[in-house]
């Protein structure tokens, strides 16, 4: 048993008799973690070790260094591929228990991303993401503390042959100056961003304890957008947070019109034990049911829209399967007889509600 759950409930999993090994997510990439797993259950055929001797989980808060990515885990070929630059976060958003599965906030050094990109290319792979638990705080612990905007740069700059570079979710508040220039000046970086937004309402992003106001969230979509017309933005909305009003929950959704989103993310919201937020008033559950519907709803218009203004533009689309590619703004166009991994630049025709056609 492993990942964040055994992390935040060890004791609970190591109570349960068909468990016989509950391992921490740092300790997970250490062999011995695992080698005393199988003596153990060896010799006592995985039952009847005391619970606190099935435990290898060690405190995830003291970790400081990264795993380096396992780049012989991909598939050959595979069009799109992730590379994970950040793992943790040093945050507490009253609503979430990742810091505690995950510990704090560290960074693989910008050499060694580097390296990473330019090896994966080599194996065949046209696009690349970078992912973080919160990647916006990347480089904070490295030495001279470089920003996700500086490690974007040496990748472009170091690896001329990339030709698409994607980021996954950021916090717009850590965004800095030089991701800004290249999100304006790089055609490479595709035009999509996926922001961490959560909640359209001042009061409700405080009680969250995020580090924007719904104004900061306005201006920075509309300062992106004129750096780059084009761009799609995605986001993550939770409904239905405790003590969230009808005048609240308004205020989330028409932060979709507010910052032109197409890609809505929507969680009902879902307490998190031992999270501050999960001891604060909660919103009922048919409530939160009901929110989350409404601004699904509101998310799909947003999608239509979208898909709808896409008609008659040249895009480049990469081919992801037999059936279906994503144009640089992450727009999926169902597509055949092409060869998965080929990016090809071709008309927009229309849509079928949910892909762009050509
Ligand atoms: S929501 Fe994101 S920023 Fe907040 S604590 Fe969780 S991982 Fe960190």
């Amino acid at each position: 048993m492993t990942g964040c759950a055994a992390q935040t409930q060890a004791r609970m999993f190591a109570e349960m008799a068909e468990v016989d090994r509950v391992v921490g997510n740092d300790d997970k990439m250490r062999g011995d973690a695992w080698r005393h797993a199988r003596v153990a259950f060896d010799a006592a055929a995985g039952f009847g070790i005391a619970s606190e001797e099935k435990i290898a989980v060690a405190d995830i808060m003291a970790v400081r260094e990264m795993a380096p990515h396992l780049l012989e885990g991909f598939q050959k070929g595979l069009p799109r591929v992730f590379v994970q630059v950040q793992n943790g976060c040093d945050h507490r958003c009253t609503f979430c228990i990742i810091p505690y599965g995950r510990g704090n906030s560290r960074s693989v050094p910008m050499g060694a991303v580097v390296d990473q990109v330019r090896a994966l290319l080599e194996r065949g792979h046209a696009e690349i993401v970078l992912t973080g638990v919160d990647l916006t705080s990347y480089g904070a612990d490295l030495p001279g503390a470089p920003k996700l905007g500086l490690l974007t740069k040496q990748i472009l700059r170091h690896v001329p042959e990339l030709k698409r570079l994607r980021i996954s979710s950021i916090d717009q508040v850590e965004v800095d100056r030089d991701l800004l220039d290249v999100i304006a000046d790089d055609e490479r970086l595709m035009p999509h961003l996926h922001l961490s937004l959560q909640s359209g309402d001042d009061l409700i992003l405080k009680r969250m304890k995020r580090r924007h106001s719904r104004d900061d969230a306005v201006q920075f979509c509309a300062q992106v957008r004129r750096l780059r017309p084009d761009i799609a933005f995605g986001a993550d909305i939770i409904a239905g947070f405790p003590t969230e009003t009808e005048e609240m929950f308004a205020r989330s959704k028409d932060l979709v019109e507010a910052c032109g989103l197409t890609f809505l993310h929507v969680f009902p919201y879902s307490p998190r034990p031992g999270t501050p937020a999960a001891r604060m008033p909660q919103v009922s559950g048919e409530v939160i049911k009901q929110r989350a519907k409404r601004l699904r709803a509101t998310g799909e218009a947003a999608l239509q829209k979208r898909l709808a203004s896409e008609i008659g533009a040249t895009r480049q689309i990469l081919i992801e399967s037999g059936t279906q590619g994503r144009t640089e703004h992450f727009m999926p166009v169902a597509i055949a007889g092409e060869t998965p991994g080929a990016v090809r630049t071709l008309a927009i025709t229309g849509h079928d509600g949910a892909r762009l056609t050509v």
